[in-house]
């Protein structure tokens, strides 16, 4: 057509309109540019697009390696918390045989959450941002239950909103356990199972705050086997360790719940009474003085019988500290020996008000047992 237009505009009768038919060709040409130009960048789009195909398909591809092949447990939710999918890791963590089985058992995320206020403290982390490393105990239905830690965060698309939630769950179980198992190692007295002196005290600490905020009262006992040395030199160490254990399992018995009851070294040991009036405390102290001289433990020594001895302080000063209940009670522990064993004795600082207000044991009814 351009030669066309060319032979024409050497005809002289296109002389009048030549420099019109010109310009038109001008832009006819320029027309052709353009669209070769087009027809380049039309090119190169196909082949970039092309490009991201194949990256996003590779991309795809290492995305749903690691999802089916990781050892944590994924999920994605939509933004009303209903599981879309999860991975084979995730199923399996709560003995599921598929993950679609898991999707179509648990169908909300929250079902899971074993505490309520978990999964709404879990919403909450997602709300302010995501969340990190969040520990709650889970359970499938029929499984076991699980601690997991899980990072989530929220996924959303520009002009959308929320459109969902991917998450990540480690299970730390058996660490949670193992954590577990070591405080309360540290805590408890290897040989009766009781709390040690160190989480007595700490303990005591507690309930002796707990008392003086709300103006309760709170009592202390201090027990010590009379003669223990004998009784190991009569029946042996290990029969004197068994004595032991029969011990704390008298004095679990013979306490409530709330009581904190405690070996506090060799054979002595500490019980603290919450809300218990000295009164109270010595109904309690002399409930175990005869539990402990009723229990027998048969050895090829023979019958092995025991008595304690018993100091009992109370909380009565607001200055009083977990230390100085320890010291008071200790007092009146070192009277009920010097006063014959085999008794319950009560600190009491007020005995005779001319002498210090620190002064000394007292014994509620004589024998005390
Ligand atoms: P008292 O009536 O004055 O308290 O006399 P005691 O013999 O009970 O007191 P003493 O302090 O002289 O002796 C305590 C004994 O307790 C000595 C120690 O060998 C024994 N003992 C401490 N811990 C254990 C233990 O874990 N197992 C055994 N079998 N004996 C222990
Ligand atoms: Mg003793
Ligand atoms: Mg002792």
């Amino acid at each position: 057509m351009l030669t066309l237009a060319r032979e024409a505009l050497a005809d002289d009768s296109w002389q009048r309109d030549a420099a019109a038919f010109s310009a038109l060709v001008a832009e006819y040409e320029k027309l052709c540019r353009q669209s070769r130009r087009l027809v380049t960048m039309g090119d190169r789009m196909q082949q970039t697009l092309g490009n991201l195909n194949r990256d996003l398909a590779e991309s795809e591809r290492k995305y749903r390696s690691i999802f089916e092949n990781v050892t944590e447990g994924i999920y994605r939710c939509d933004s009303a918390g209903r599981l879309v999918e999860v991975n084979p890791a995730m199923a399996a963590m709560f003995g599921c045989a598929s993950p679609e089985a898991f999707v179509a058992e648990v169908g909300l995320l929250h079902r899971l959450f074993c505490d309520p206020d978990d999964y709404r403290i879990y919403e909450a982390l997602l709300a302010s941002g995501d969340a990190r490393r969040y520990e709650a105990r889970v359970r499938a239905p029929g499984s076991e239950s699980l601690w997991v830690e899980i990072s989530a965060s929220a996924v959303e698309a520009d002009g959308v909103g929320l459109q969902g939630v991917v998450g990540v769950l480690v299970d730390v179980t058996e660490r949670k356990d193992m954590i577990e198992e070591m405080c309360r190692l540290a805590r408890t007295d290897s040989l009766t199972g009781m709390w040690n002196r160190g989480y007595f005290m700490e303990l005591a600490g507690r309930e002796l705050n707990r008392a003086r905020r709300k103006g309760g009262d709170l009592a202390l006992l201090m027990i010590d086997v009379d003669h223990f040395k004998a009784i190991n030199d009569t029946h042996g160490h290990d029969v004197g360790d068994m004595a032991l254990v029969e011990l704390a399992r008298i004095f679990g018995e013979s306490v409530r719940e709330v009581d904190v009851a405690a070996r506090l070294g060799g054979e002595e040991f500490g019980v603290l009474l919450p809300d218990a009036s000295a009164e109270d405390a010595c109904a309690v102290a002399a409930r175990i003085a005869r539990a402990v001289r009723s229990a027998a433990i048969e050895s090829v020594a023979g019958t092995l019988r025991m008595t304690v001895s018993i100091g009992l302080a109370s909380l009565e000063q607001p200055q009083d500290s977990i230390d100085s209940l320890l010291k008071y009670s200790d007092i009146a522990l070192y009277a009920a020996k010097k006063n014959g064993r085999d008794r319950v004795e009560v600190y009491r600082r007020s005995v005779c008000p001319r002498r210090s207000a620190d002064n000394g044991p007292g014994c509620p009814d004589g024998s005390g047992g």
